[in-house]
């Protein structure tokens, strides 16, 4: 059993706050300021170049991708880490384009995470060859997987509403229809099981500091299922991804049958060491055990929310089998109540036009972190504290 006492003492968070907001950016674990010290002092400092060698530096967008791997059911060897999630988004579909070239149908959703759709707008751009992105609303994903699609790319889980979409089945029908499929996890990794291999995508990308809790612009990650290895193109063909690197040859051969070919260029080193004292707690932590504890906070919060708090209407799924890990609430005056909220220490966000989103992450969420939250939330609704002039004026990041 994972011992959510004990991860909850990992994390070094600020005294007195509740941070319901680790599916935007996860907290700082405690081991984080001496690992990336050591890594200042024992590697970079003294080490300097060698550290590629001594230090591993230069596989460790591979240990590490087995390691996040291992959080979505991906088997070793098949996931790599750097970049950001925007240039996986830009990878994955274009290699996808590329194993059905005469389907010009790319199919995601209007509730996609905007940057994916930007992503797809512009490489269609590039590919002038007459492509099409098609959106429907994410209920009507299943019915337009059709014989004119090439490319499937959802995100399985509404950054807005944690709304979950059947992985297995639009896998299954989108093959059965000859469509390549990737889907996005960035709010899926760290949340709930998910299996890849189990349910064969061809492609899987994510970022890792939400609830991976890797920090700010930790890196991305791809994962390619195992029967592509040989043939996926990386149109990003960096030196990273060649045969031999070292060789320094003038032509690009991809690295023959490895994930190696999705890496690009040299990773920021530096945040592969915090990402790695995130992992240090994930390793033990059992994805089954994480979803059935953020599936009994999510309960409370909604019960405590509707029976406290009124004014605001549950937007997220009822089902939580049919949910993230995060709840998300309407309310007419969501940006200025959510503000209101964070001057009393809880820390939730807001996503437009009028969702106030609450992140359960119960690594180092507990039952008296909702109680208290909700308890304050209730307190404002009730003196009516969001009218205050202070919380009207919406920050550059909301
Ligand atoms: C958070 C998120 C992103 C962010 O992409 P970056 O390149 O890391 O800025 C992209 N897609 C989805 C679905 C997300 O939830």
């Amino acid at each position: 059993m994972t011992d959510f006492e004990l991860t909850r003492r990992q994390f070094d968070l600020p005294e007195g706050m509740i941070y319901l907001n680790g599916n935007s950016l996860g907290p700082m674990p405690r081991e984080s300021v001496p690992a990336m010290t050591r890594f200042l002092k024992d590697e970079w400092r003294t080490e300097l170049i060698k550290g590629w060698n001594t230090k591993d530096w230069f596989m460790q967008t591979n240990t590490l991708g087995d390691r996040v791997g291992r959080l979505i059911g991906a088997p070793p060897g098949t996931t790599v880490v750097g970049d950001t999630l925007s240039i996986k988004v830009f990878q994955a579909v274009a290699a996808g384009m590329a194993m059905v070239p005469d389907r010009k149908v790319v199919l995601s959703d209007n509730g996609n995470f905007p940057t994916d759709l930007y992503i797809v707008e512009g490489l269609i751009k590039l590919r002038d060859a007459g492509y099409e992105l098609r959106t429907p609303d994410p209920e009507d994903v299943m019915d337009n997987i059709t014989e004119e699609v090439g490319v499937v790319m959802i995100t399985e889980v509404d950054y807005r509403t944690g709304r979950r979409h059947d992985m297995k089945a639009i896998i299954d029908k989108a093959h059965g229809v000859g469509a390549v499929v990737v889907w996005d996890l960035a709010h899926s990794a760290g949340a709930v099981p998910v299996d890849v291999g189990g349910c064969d995508t061809d492609f899987a990308i994510g970022c890792t500091y939400k609830y991976l809790n890797g920090g700010p612009g930790a890196p991305a990650f791809i994962h390619v299922a195992p029967r592509l290895l040989e043939t996926v193109e990386p149109f990003l063909s960096g030196w990273y991804g060649h045969e031999a690197p070292f060789a320094f040859d003038i032509n690009y051969r991809p690295m023959a049958g490895k994930i190696e070919r999705m890496r690009i260029g040299t990773p920021s080193i530096a945040s592969f060491v915090l990402l790695s004292t995130a992992l240090d707690i994930w390793d033990r932590v059992d994805m089954n055990d994480l979803h059935a504890k953020s599936v009994e906070l999510s309960e409370l919060l909604i019960g405590e929310i509707e029976s406290r708090c009124p004014a605001l209407r549950l937007v997220s799924p009822r089902d939580p089998q049919a949910r993230g890990s995060h709840v998300s609430f309407a309310f007419e005056h969501g940006y200025a109540c959510m503000q209101a909220l964070i001057a009393d220490n809880v820390i939730g966000d807001f996503r437009a036009p009028d969702v106030m989103r609450f992140g359960i992450a119960p690594l180092f969420i507990g039952r008296d972190d909702i109680l208290a939250a909700v308890g304050k939330l209730e307190r404002i609704l009730k003196d009516e504290r969001w009218k205050d002039e202070r919380f009207q004026k919406r920050s550059l990041v909301t």
